[in-house]
């Protein structure tokens, strides 16, 4: 059986202490490959590359460091085959999804970060008859990223990409669930002249190889997207130690239905904000609610459109959704389709698993579920699923709405959908969230600031923001 390796100063190498765990492809519930279990031990020698590496790359012109990230970015482009076969096996997504979504936005995050370092600036403030000051924005050194399952490469390369164009070192783990396109990604790396030691691949547990790049004290940045209970213990053991980071987690994303919406429009977009990627990201809309005057209509439509979604093999081009990732966020899904019936829901479509022929009948399947009856504040309301599950609640005013999308400890997105354009700027403009899509869902331009607030994270990813983030600022004054 195939067994990855880290990548540590530019080679392929096994972790120290020559442990594997099983790497399970979802759609099938089979392992398909071994996992390093790394450790502290490959930690420090993935530190010590990086520092050797280090002064070599900050001094790099910008030039030559874009055009070995625009190398690295074509070098995915070219086997853009392979990486989508690779993704879809790993996580479970439908192959049309990796092929669209994920590895087309890895491409573009490298080309994005390739180009944006080189148009970089930094500011100057003059005192009149007194001097100037200007920020010098130097990289910070060795940073740590870590990065979670549900759109690996994608958001891999989304920290890894602004971290090494800024000019850091980066010692970088995918998540142990779907570790494959970040272990394809070492070879690319190679092949686009990036001296040794700036990018180090760690494979393995978050408690244990993600938790010693967090604690070692010659990382002086950790960027973490990942769960919320994740992301308080990082903070906890980060911040005494004074490093920078940046926080990007959980959500439980309001979708505000207004009775003016286009709503043809509506609905195929909430189909695609509800369950695309199996409901499986940070941005999917998981609490719908609707003006009154319209609920039965929506209701009757949408469960309908989402009954005949299909539930498929992640090869199969019909498929609308694949395997869930894992047989225990399977499981943990399903237990809140139980916990939603407890608290006096009704599930109008959907709630249970998917058994597919073999040799899928094994896989992770989970049929899209929509749930209604609940009350805003209940746990099922309230608590991440992340999974193809969303609830649909009525609503009478603007002010209602608000505060029900507003009630979670989430503060990731907000979607709006309504011609009112001033109600629309005013709804945005109060929602709690860090992301407002209006009669859209998933537009992303990568030059805006990404993130959450409230308990989903703490910082900004994206264009200028990422590369601040990377980089320290140091202000210099001149006397005339
Ligand atoms: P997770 O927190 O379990 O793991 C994320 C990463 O952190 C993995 O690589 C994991 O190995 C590592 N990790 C776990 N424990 C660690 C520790 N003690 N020290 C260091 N590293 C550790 O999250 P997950 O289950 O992989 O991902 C799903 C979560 O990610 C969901 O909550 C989702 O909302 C969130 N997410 C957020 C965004 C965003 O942009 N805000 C994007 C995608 C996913």
């Amino acid at each position: 059986m195939e067994k990855l390796q880290n990548f540590i100063d530019g080679k392929y190498v096994a972790p120290i202490s020559n442990a594997y765990f099983d790497n399970v492809e979802p759609a099938t519930g089979q392992v398909y490959s071994l996992i390093p279990d790394s450790d502290s031990e490959d930690v420090e020698l993935a530190v010590a590359a990086a520092e050797k590496a280090f002064p070599i790359w900050s001094k790099m012109s910008v030039e030559e460091r874009s055009a070995i990230l625009v190398r690295l970015s074509e070098g995915i482009e070219k086997r853009m085959d392979e990486f989508v076969q690779a993704e879809s096996k790993d996580n479970g997504k439908p192959l049309s999804l990796a092929g669209h979504v994920d590895i087309p936005r890895a491409i573009s995050n490298f080309h994005f970060f390739a180009t944006a370092i080189i148009h970089f600036s930094s500011e100057s403030h003059y005192m009149e008859g007194v001097g100037v000051n200007y920020t010098l924005r130097k990289p910070i050194g060795i940073v740590g990223c870590i990065s979670p399952w549900n759109l690996p490469l994608y958001l891999f390369s989304w920290k890894i990409a602004p971290a090494l164009a800024a000019g850091n070192c980066v010692v970088a783990k995918p998540s142990e669930v779907t570790p494959y396109t970040a272990y394809l990604l070492g070879q690319i790396a190679k092949e686009a002249g990036m001296p040794d030691g700036v990018l180090n691949i760690l494979h393995g547990f978050g408690h244990k190889v993600g938790d010693a790049i967090v604690k070692h004290k010659k990382i002086k940045a950790i960027s973490f997207t990942g769960g919320t209970k994740t992301g308080e213990y990082l903070a906890r053991t980060a911040a005494p130690m004074f490093k920078k980071l940046s926080l990007e987690l959980g959500g439980k994303n309001p979708v505000i239905i207004f009775a003016d919406c286009d709503f043809d429009d509506m609905l195929s977009t909430t189909i695609r904000s509800s369950f695309a990627n199996q409901g499986q990201i940070c941005l999917c809309g998981s609490r719908i609610f609707i003006e009154r005057s319209i609920y039965d209509k929506f209701k009757e439509a949408f469960v309908a459109k989402v009954a005949k979604s299909v539930v498929s093999n992640p090869t199969d081009p019909k498929a609308n959704l694949g395997a869930l990732v894992s047989k225990a966020h399977m499981e943990k899904v399903l237990s809140y389709v139980d916990l939603a019936k407890e608290e006096g829901g009704t599930v109008l479509t959907g709630g249970e698993r998917v058994i597919l022929d073999a040799p899928y009948n094994e896989g992770f399947y989970v049929r899209p579920t929509v749930i209604e009856g609940l009350a805003y504040d209940c746990r099922t309301n309230q608590e991440e699923i992340f999974g193809p599950v969303v609830t649909i609640t009525p609503f009478d005013t603007e002010e209602e709405a608000l505060m029900m999308a507003n009630s979670t400890e989430y503060g990731l997105q907000t979607t709006l959908w309504t011609s009112d354009l001033k109600r629309a700027h005013r709804v945005a403009d109060q929602a709690q969230s860090g992301i407002v899509w209006i009669n859209s869902w998933m537009v992303r331009d990568l030059r805006t600031p990404f993130g959450g607030v409230k308990a989903s994270g703490v910082g900004r990813e994206g264009g200028l923001e990422a590369l601040r983030f990377f980089t320290e600022p140091k202000n210099v004054f001149v006397k005339y």
